[in-house]
């Protein structure tokens, strides 16, 4: 009997009629039980889908399910997730990749890998990766202006042309076998590098014919490495100030840093061991680069500019970045690639003290006018991401002039790809920076 009583429960058709009642409150209990169990798998399982779902959606991965229907942005996407008026003082970070185009190439791991057209060694690029672009989103919120937006446009009953005294030293991104970012990623019809270059050499005539001294580091569709484009704008600088008398050096240490500057401009690569980084190579800011930053430092009527376009993967970033520097932004980065960059430890990679004496302000406040302005002429290109970052981008970092890498709108974006394309929008940036540097003179008191 005990055996049987401890046989399965429904099995025992010899049990009598009080066991059978028994037996059914058994089953009923034994229903109950695997009805609750069965509820409380199924809301297990419920919940991880939704999961599963907000992690791909906060990803952008659900992006094209969400867009199948439309490829064009629409002014529910402008009110989106990092879109807001004030989105200066925003902390929020885009999960996207803002910028892979420049000369962040694959730094960071859920970056879209854009298949070169040609055969570019991407083993090349590592340097870059800590020299330009560093941040998984592109950039660091300590620095997001306070301002808000619209404060630096240059206004109309104040407006006055004339850039007559001051230089400003045009940086066309890209070029030759590196074309920045593409579109579409797989099968490239557009090159970031063409339009760099059609905007640079536009905003080179405005300036110009404003009474600017320009400059322009490539003046055609050639490659021109990124030590190289920095070596031109020492160079430069060292006539500048040799022209107005303040050259800080005896004419054999002047002699000997020109040297140094003519060589990385011959060897025109980034990488460490090729020698062109020069006397830029390294963490921190060497004896020679600090002597051509203090110079810098002191020609406060030149500013440098870099103009790139964006790209996002999942194409829901639209509109004007600029980027700048400061010392934390730099000494960030660099900290960070100590710990994850080969090329930090290398034997020819000097690995200097933190470097503080950049003018983070001016910095700053230049980018801040050229995003207001660009934005005031262009309303289309008021940004879903972020307006104004510091970052660490090595044409910003390895001088000592007042500078701005400007992300001029998305190519991954249908409307700025589209208005890219029309002369309409070549003017108007090029106006809007005319504008956005004589504010920013104006508000430097410069
Ligand atoms: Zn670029």
């Amino acid at each position: 009997m005990e055996k049987k009583n401890t046989s399965p429960k429904g099995h025992s058709s010899h049990a009598s009629s009080g066991k059978k009642t028994n037996a059914k409150k058994r089953q009923s209990d034994l229903f109950l039980h695997r009805l609750l169990i069965f509820i409380l798998v199924a809301l297990i399982a419920l919940g991880g889908l939704t999961g599963c779902l907000f992690f791909l959606d906060k990803n952008g991965k659900l992006d094209h399910v969400k867009n199948r229907n439309s490829n064009l942005r629409s002014s529910s996407d402008k009110k989106g997730e990092y879109y807001n008026d004030t989105s200066r003082n925003s902390t929020k970070k885009p999960t996207e990749t803002e910028d892979f185009d420049d000369w962040d190439w694959d730094d960071e791991d859920d970056a879209p890998y854009i298949e070169p057209k040609d055969d570019t060694d991407w083993d090349d690029w590592d340097i870059e990766d800590w020299g330009e672009d560093w941040g998984e989103d592109g950039g660091n919120d300590d620095y997001t202006p306070e301002s808000e937006s619209s404060k630096y446009t240059l206004p109309n009953d104040k407006k006055s042309d004339d850039l007559s005294g001051y230089t400003v030293i045009l940086d066309p991104g890209h070029g030759g076998r590196d074309t920045g970012c593409v579109f579409p990623f797989n099968n490239p019809q557009y090159d970031e590098c063409d339009f760099t270059l059609r905007i640079a050499l536009r905003v080179k005539d405005e300036l110009a014919s404003r009474g600017a001294t320009v400059y322009i580091t490539r003046t055609d569709n050639s490659w021109v490495s990124l030590y190289n484009r920095l070596a031109q704008v020492h160079l430069i600088c060292m006539d500048i100030a040799e022209k107005q008398g303040k050259l800080p050096f005896s004419s054999s240490r002047a002699a000997e840093l020109r040297n140094m500057l003519q060589q990385s401009i011959d060897i025109n690569e980034d990488t460490v061991a090729s020698g062109g980084m020069g006397l830029m190579v390294g963490s921190g800011v060497g004896e020679d680069l600090e002597d051509l930053f203090k110079m810098e430092y002191e020609l406060d009527n030149v500013i440098f500019l870099s103009i790139h376009l964006n790209s996002s993967e999942s194409r829901t970033l639209h509109g004007t970045q600029a980027y700048y520097v400061t010392d934390d932004s730099v000494i960030e980065s660099e900290h960070r690639q100590m710990r994850e960059n080969s090329e930090f430890k290398r034997s020819d990679f000097p690995i200097r003290d933190d470097y503080y004496g950049r003018d983070n302000d001016s910095n700053y406040l230049l980018a801040c006018c050229l995003y207001d302005n660009v934005v005031g002429n262009i309303p289309e290109f008021e940004t879903n991401a972020h307006p104004v970052l510091a970052d660490n981008y090595a044409v910003l970092r390895e001088h000592g002039l007042t500078g701005v890498l400007l992300e001029t709108a998305f190519l991954s974006d249908d409307n700025d790809r589209a208005m890219l394309q029309l002369d309409s929008t070549v003017d108007n940036i090029a106006r809007s920076v005319g504008d956005g540097i004589k504010m920013y003179f104006i508000q430097s008191g410069i």
